[in-house]
């Protein structure tokens, strides 16, 4: 019998982690969960962990040889541009076949009004230099881009405290999924005119789009990084699980 084949999931969301329980049990193969290391308090991994970066490109190269990755799923954010790079570089070298798992992204609908923007010093320029209210979920890491509009109030919503704090904010910490009753109510009380959010898709946060709608509030929607090319995109686990068990 062949021994279990080792696959690797780069992981940090959702996504990866219903994989990771997917495969977890599945004779045929051995997989690891990767993350960055990022979460301070990570959930428990159904299959075995590591932590922390891998060294850039050649890193991972060296990663994937040494254990023996016969197959990849990088199942990271959306945003997560430079590790989705560095998968795709990584894996063409060493012949290793790779999978993209991601959410759809969020599209606008009727009532809906977003400017999209193509990256965050985009979303800070299209607030203008009139001070406004924003409920800003961006994400801890990307709040530094926003001290440079400071005349502005931010209502700021994180899963963990940010290490940052701007100047003008509240800080909200919760965690998805929100319902849009909720969202409006929040949006309603604290006087928000302008919501700043990224393209990352997913149900549990989608709710502050239909309450923006419901009050008819500009969103400015921060697009997606684009893909490195060539790279085979799956939106739902089921078949990234496929991919993984498919014999190779
Ligand atoms: P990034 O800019 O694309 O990656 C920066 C570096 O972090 C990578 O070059 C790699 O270091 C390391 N890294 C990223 N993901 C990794 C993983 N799954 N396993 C091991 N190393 C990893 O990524 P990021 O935007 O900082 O995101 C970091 C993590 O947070 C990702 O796992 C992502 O899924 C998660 N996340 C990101 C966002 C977001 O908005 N960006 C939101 C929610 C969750 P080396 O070069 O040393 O290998």
């Amino acid at each position: 019998m062949r021994p279990p084949r080792p696959v690797l999931i780069l992981g940090g969301t959702a996504e990866a982690w219903q994989l990771a329980s997917a495969l977890a049990g599945e004779p045929t193969l051995a997989p690891t969960l990767s993350l960055a290391g990022r979460t301070r308090d990570p959930r428990p991994s159904p299959i075995p962990m590591r932590i922390g970066g891998f060294g850039g490109v050649e890193g991972l190269r060296g990663f994937l040889r040494s254990s023996g990755i016969e197959r990849v799923v990088d199942a990271t954010h959306p945003f997560a541009a430079q590790m989705a790079r560095h998968a795709a570089q990584a894996c063409a070298a060493e012949g290793v076949p790779l999978l993209k798992l991601t959410r759809p992204p969020w599209t606008a609908g009727p009532g809906d009004r977003w400017t999209a923007v193509p990256d965050l010093p985009a979303a800070v320029e299209a607030l203008g230099d009139v001070p406004r209210r924003v409920f800003l979920t961006v994400g801890r890491g990307s709040l530094a881009y926003f001290t440079a509009a400071a005349w502005h109030f931010y209502l700021v919503r994180a899963i963990e405290t940010p290490d940052l704090a701007l100047p003008n904010q509240k800080l909200v910490l919760q965690r998805g999924p929100f319902s849009v009753e909720d969202e409006s109510d929040l949006l309603r009380r604290e006087g928000i005119d302008v919501v700043v959010t990224k393209n990352s898709g997913g149900r549990d946060v989608e709710a502050k789009l239909g309450a923006a709608r419901e009050l008819h509030l500009p969103i400015i929607m921060v697009e997606r990084p684009a893909l490195p090319p060539g790279v085979a995109v799956v939106h739902h686990w089921k078949l990234a699980r496929d991919f993984a068990l498919a014999d190779h």
